[in-house]
C-alpha cells in the first residue's frame, strides 16, 4: 500500500480534488454507515501504524484545538495561572466553544508537542478516524483531508475499495 506523507503535494490534491471530496461525500451518504465505518477503522489501523505524527506535526501548525472546562484547568495549572486567566490570554471563543487561539500552537516544539502527556482531549483523538459514523463526519473529514496525511490516505483508499469514479 503506497502512502502519501508529502504535505505539499496533499495540499496541492486537495484543491484539485475538492469537488471530487464533495461527490464522495455524496456518494458515501448512500451506503450502509456501519460497514463504512468498519472499512474506515480497519484503514485507520493500516495507515496511522504507517504515519509517523512527530515527523508531520502539520495539525499543531494549522489547527486550532478545541478546549474544555478540564483542558484549560491542566493548563492553567501548567502555566502557573488561574483558569480564568488562561482563558483570556490563550484562548478564543467561536460559536460557544473554546479553542486554543493562534497557529501554529503555542506548544508545538518544532514537531513535538511540549505538553504532550497533558495535551488537550481534542489533540488526542485528532484526526478522529478510529470514532464511528464516519459518514455523518464526512465534511470535517474533507476539511482535514487537506491538512492530515493520515485523513487524506484512508479517504483515497476508501474511495478505492468503494470503487468511487473520481472525475478529475
Ligand atoms: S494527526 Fe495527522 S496532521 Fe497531525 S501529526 Fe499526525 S499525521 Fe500529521
Ligand atoms: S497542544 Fe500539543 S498536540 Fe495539541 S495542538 Fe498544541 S502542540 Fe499539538
Amino acid at each position: 500500500m503506497y502512502i502519501e506523507r508529502n504535505l505539499l503535494k496533499i495540499r496541492k490534491l486537495a484543491g484539485i480534488r475538492e469537488d471530487d471530496n464533495y461527490r464522495f461525500r455524496v456518494f458515501l451518504k448512500g451506503k450502509d454507515g456501519e460497514k463504512i465505518d468498519k472499512i474506515v477503522h480497519r484503514l485507520h489501523k493500516e495507515v496511522s501504524a504507517q504515519i509517523d505524527c512527530t515527523s508531520c506535526a502539520n495539525c499543531c501548525y494549522c489547527l486550532t484545538p478545541k478546549v474544555s472546562k478540564a483542558d484549560i484547568d491542566i493548563l492553567a495549572r501548567l502555566e502557573n495561572i488561574s483558569p480564568e486567566e488562561f482563558q483570556d490570554a490563550y484562548c478564543e471563543t467561536d460559536f460557544g466553544s473554546t479553542y486554543l487561539e493562534g497557529t501554529p500552537c503555542r506548544y508545538i516544539d518544532g514537531k513535538k508537542c511540549g505538553i504532550y502527556e497533558n495535551r488537550p482531549e481534542q489533540c488526542k483523538t485528532y484526526p478522529n478516524t478510529g470514532k464511528p459514523d464516519f459518514v455523518a463526519r464526512s465534511l470535517g473529514m474533507i476539511g482535514n483531508y487537506e491538512v492530515c496525511p493520515i485523513v487524506f490516505n484512508i479517504m483515497e483508499m476508501l474511495k478505492e475499495e468503494l470503487w468511487f469514479r473520481s472525475r478529475y
